[in-house]
């Protein structure tokens, strides 16, 4: 994924930085517990599509 587009993504939800898992292809908003979906190379940001984060996770 385009590492200026990475630069400009927030959570949705409480606007902080996310973390990239390239190998996931997810991004982590680690204060929601939450991992958006990457499809494509296109970051879904949307907090129906996210997965909830497992303690092992966190
Ligand atoms: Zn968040």
């Amino acid at each position: 994924m385009d590492a200026k587009l990475l630069d400009i993504l927030v959570c949705p939800l409480c606007k902080g930085e996310l973390l990239y898992k390239k190998t996931e292809q997810e991004l982590l908003c680690k204060p929601c517990k939450l991992a958006f979906p990457v499809k494509d190379g296109i970051p879904v940001m949307l907090e129906e599509e996210a997965r909830q984060l497992p303690p092992d996770e966190r």
